[in-house]
């Protein structure tokens, strides 16, 4: 496979797939650049090697083209500044032919939002929610027919492509797999952040030091149980944590009070019970909660025993003796993987467990254990509590983390293998 390193892109133009879908404000100001900042070595790479970047990505979910309020037009001085070079603006992706022609060495193209066409998703627009199922097969095949014009417009801009985009590499869009194909397997590569990612999954999936622990936390069983499903033949300790605590401690007989519950996924975290047991894996679960009397930060509080919640009272948090067996199991892990808070982080007075859970993953991790962080609220918590310096690696991708965890090939990375 090639490798952006060894690859030599002076008098090339390179396609590079990235992901500048930022946060912007109301007045279209971007409130978080980490995304664009993510992709800067890759470009800079490129650049400095004497080739030329056509830049694509999305922004939002754009259902028209234009979108005024989707364009990515806002983003064009930032990244000039980033990149330091001035980033020149095709307002319309499929006609950038000249543009990109006029290219030189060192210079740099942004393309607008490719989402503005609805071939990039390939998804048919504007049918009529009582459509048949004919007419959807229908303006499916239509889309589909034009998005190989689409995509082979992209591809005809450039020598070389690069994808760098890994919160995408779960969809097999025009621009993020497709257009692989119009390159030779030496003209298509991952960028360096994609080439991170990559990484990182295949030392927890494939190239596993163990023990490996999986802590998996957040609201819902059900939102989590392809991963749980795929992690528990490959883990050595899987903890569960959050609001999916309670669905297993309502199966086996426990009183909730009124934590959150899903009551059609008592038989499946059951079920999940007897797989750990029977694949010998060491299911860690709460034995004590903080509880509280209302969904607030300042409801009244108190700890008791997991299983014996009283009925007006919920648990939003784990307590003191859980966070000392999670705490314990995770500093002899040699691999780390947590998805999901230990309970409302959102709110101070409930984030004390998943800032404990945190702070033991930075102390395995110093004692040279491998940790990934990944899936949205859990970036969010070692951002909040400062801890994503000292865990080995925290992904930009969150659908298409938990995609890859649950064992499935992403198209994004499986088109440039191909
Ligand atoms: P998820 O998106 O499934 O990873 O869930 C993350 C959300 O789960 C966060 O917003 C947390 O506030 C929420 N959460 C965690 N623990 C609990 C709990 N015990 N009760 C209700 N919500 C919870």
């Amino acid at each position: 496979m090639q490798t952006i390193d060894q690859f030599n892109f002076a008098g090339k133009k390179a396609f590079v797939r990235v992901d500048f879908n930022v946060p912007l404000d109301e007045q279209f100001n971007i409130t978080d650049d980490n995304r664009i900042r993510a992709a800067l070595p890759t470009l800079k790479k490129i650049l400095a090697d004497g080739g030329s970047v056509i830049i694509g990505s999305h922004l939002g979910r754009p259902k028209k083209n234009p979108d005024p309020k989707a364009s990515l037009k806002v983003v064009v001085d930032h990244v000039s500044k980033l990149l330091g070079v001035p980033v020149q603006f095709a307002e319309d992706c499929q006609k950038a032919d000249a543009q990109a022609a006029a290219l030189k060495p060192g210079e740099a193209l942004l393309l607008e939002n490719l989402r503005f066409y609805a071939e990039e998703e390939g998804k048919p627009r504007g049918l009529a929610e009582d459509a048949s199922d004919e007419e959807k097969a229908a303006a499916k095949k239509v889309i589909k027919a034009s998005q190989k014009e689409f995509t082979a417009k992209l591809a005809s801009y450039a020598d070389c492509y690069v994808n760098d985009a890994f919160g995408t590499a779960h969809r097999a869009h025009a621009s993020t797999a497709l257009i692989a194909d119009y390159f030779d397997v030496d003209h298509k590569m991952f960028g360096y952040l994609m080439n991170k990612e990559v990484i990182a999954v295949e030392k927890i999936m494939t190239d596993t030091a163990r023990p490996f622990t999986a802590i998996m936390g957040g609201s819902k069983v059900s939102s989590k149980i392809e991963i749980i499903e795929n992690l528990l033949s490959k883990v050595d300790n899987l903890i569960i944590a959050g609001g999916m605590t309670y669905t297993f401690v309502k199966a086996q007989g426990g009183k909730i009070g009124t934590s959150i519950c899903e009551d059609d996924k008592l038989d499946l975290a059951l079920d999940i019970v007897k797989k750990a047991k029977s694949l010998g894996v060491n299911l860690v679960m709460a034995v004590d909660a903080k509880i509280a009397d209302a969904f607030s930060n300042d409801a009244k509080t108190a700890f008791v025993n997991v299983n014996e919640i009283p009925d007006n009272m919920m648990g939003l948090d784990i307590g003191p003796k859980t966070e000392a067996i999670f705490a314990d199991v995770i500093k002899n892990s040699k691999t780390i993987l947590w998805n999901g808070p230990t309970g409302v982080f959102e709110f101070e007075n409930f984030s004390h467990g998943s800032q404990a859970v945190g702070e033991a993953i930075v102390e395995a991790t110093k004692l040279g254990a491998f940790s990934l962080v990944g899936g949205g609220d859990s970036v969010a918590c070692v951002n909040k509590f400062g801890l994503a310096d000292g865990v080995s690696y925290v992904s930009t991708g969150g659908g298409a983390l938990l995609e890859a965890i649950e064992g499935k090939i992403l198209p994004g990375i499986a088109a440039i293998k191909k």
